[in-house]
């Protein structure tokens, strides 16, 4: 039987944006509803890097501690050349990125991170969780909006947050039209228990093998039980026209690390086959507030997975959600969420897209690229500055700023 139900701040959404922002909001007394199109919250995939800004964006959560049971804190991060195996550049996690920015890198299994928030969640009464709601559409206004779902039931907040995800449906109402990017290249990722390993790059390593298309990432997740493993590459087999299932084939995934070193060629050969995510971004854009709506997370500024920085960001939205719609429940506090948003995630999707191309470069490009590389001092953070330095704190912020999405596209062609 279809039914109407009714809260403060209604989150369309359950994954890690939308769970951190109920979070948020519940903490700042709100009451939140949760709407969750699985019939439950889980994650798929497998493991997540937290750089520092998204450990202080948990901190003020309050969960950092529950998830550092599961966490890993690897001792550095090391890339090499994925034909050769040369060494190229290491940033020293430890001692010295806490001291620069107050938290240890961590890597983690992404659903051992949505436990944590839900566990949070569901400690909290005046949160309310649903799942099995496919939101389908959404009525906008200025004093609230109301969305329905395929089921029939509808629900309605005062405000509505839209964490619906890179093809989010509410992304439409709230902005309008516009195009999910596709660049042919998929990443290929899964886990696989430590113990079982052959080989591997280390317990306290975050390791990134990269060439010319094509990539690996592998570090320990969950207590280092298990190693987590993503392999990218461009797929010469992709169209847009093509559906998902179409294209960038197992077959492919072999082909396009053949030319690899053993170690890679191993590893590709351990790595789980049954899913594959086409990467997508979308180019920023400056309304993410229409009236009492407002997207956060992949829904607001879907990005490549090149810095790690989706979930981070994620994460930021949600506490800067919390702290606005804590001081009013109101289309002004949207309005002032996004502005102190805007302009510093139009910068992380853009810049995400041009370290993907870094990381990918071939021939002559490669050879400058590696000797910048080589020389690069471990504890030098001063380019992840902007990024991992982050504090959550909303003084200083000028919520009027100019946002200026466009003039940093330009910048970055
Ligand atoms: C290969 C890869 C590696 C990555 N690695 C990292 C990393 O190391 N560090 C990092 O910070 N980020 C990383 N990311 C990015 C990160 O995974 C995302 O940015 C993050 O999960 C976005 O969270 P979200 O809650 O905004 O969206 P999602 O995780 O997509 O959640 C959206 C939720 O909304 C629900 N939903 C969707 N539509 C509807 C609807 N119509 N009605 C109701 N519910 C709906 C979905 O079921 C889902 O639960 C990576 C991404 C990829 C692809």
């Amino acid at each position: 039987m279809p039914s109407t139900s009714d809260s403060e701040i209604l989150v369309v959404g359950g994954g890690i944006g939308g769970l951190a922002t109920a979070l948020a909001c519940a903490r700042s007394g709100r009451e939140v509803r949760v709407v969750e199109r699985a019939s439950k919250f889980s994650e798929v995939g497998a493991g997540l890097q937290l750089a520092p800004n998204g450990a202080e964006a948990l901190r003020i959560l309050g969960v950092l501690d529950t998830l550092d049971e599961m966490a890993v804190f690897p001792a550095q991060m090391a890339m090499h050349d994925i034909n050769s195996g040369t060494a190229l550049s290491r940033i020293d996690l430890g001692s010295n990125l806490s001291k620069r920015f107050g938290h240890r890198y961590r890597v983690m299994h992404r659903s051992d991170l949505l436990d944590a928030l839900l566990s949070a969640v569901r400690a909290l009464p005046n949160v309310v969780l649903e799942t099995g709601q496919h939101v389908t559409q959404a009525r906008i206004e200025a004093d609230g909006s109301t969305v329905t779902c395929a089921n029939g039931n509808s629900f309605h907040g005062r405000v509505l947050i839209a964490a619906d995800g890179v093809n989010s449906v509410l992304r439409r109402q709230i902005h309008g039209p516009d195009s999910v990017r596709c660049e042919g290249y998929v990443a290929y990722r899964g886990t696989v228990p430590f113990a079982e390993l052959p080989e591997h790059s280390g317990e306290d390593t975050v390791v990134l093998y990269t060439g010319d298309g094509n990539h690996l990432v592998q570090y320990p997740v969950r207590r280092g039980e298990l190693y987590n493993q993503v392999a990218v590459f461009r797929s010469s087999q992709y169209r847009p026209d093509l559906d998902d299932a179409s294209w960038a084939t197992p077959d492919e995934l072999d082909a396009a690390f053949a030319k690899t070193v053993p170690y890679v060629r191993a590893s590709i050969s351990r790595i789980d086959r049954q899913f594959r995510w086409p990467l997508r971004d979308r180019d920023p854009i400056r309304n993410w507030v229409r009236d009492s709506a407002a997207l956060m997370g992949d829904a607001a500024h879907p990005m490549y997975q090149y810095l790690a920085q989706g979930a981070c960001q994620a994460l930021e939205d949600a506490v800067t959600l919390g702290a606005c719609l804590g001081v009013e429940v109101s289309g002004k506090a949207l309005a002032r969420y996004a502005r102190l948003r805007q302009t510093r995630t139009a910068q992380v999707q853009l810049t995400a897209r041009k370290f993907g191309e870094f990381i990918h470069l071939g021939g002559m490009a490669a050879s400058l690229r590696d000797t910048i590389l080589q020389s690069h001092d471990p504890a030098d953070y001063s380019q992840m500055e902007w990024l991992w330095g982050w504090r959550g704190s909303l003084d200083g912020a000028d919520p009027d700023a100019g946002i200026c999405t466009e003039e940093l596209m330009e910048e970055t062609r």
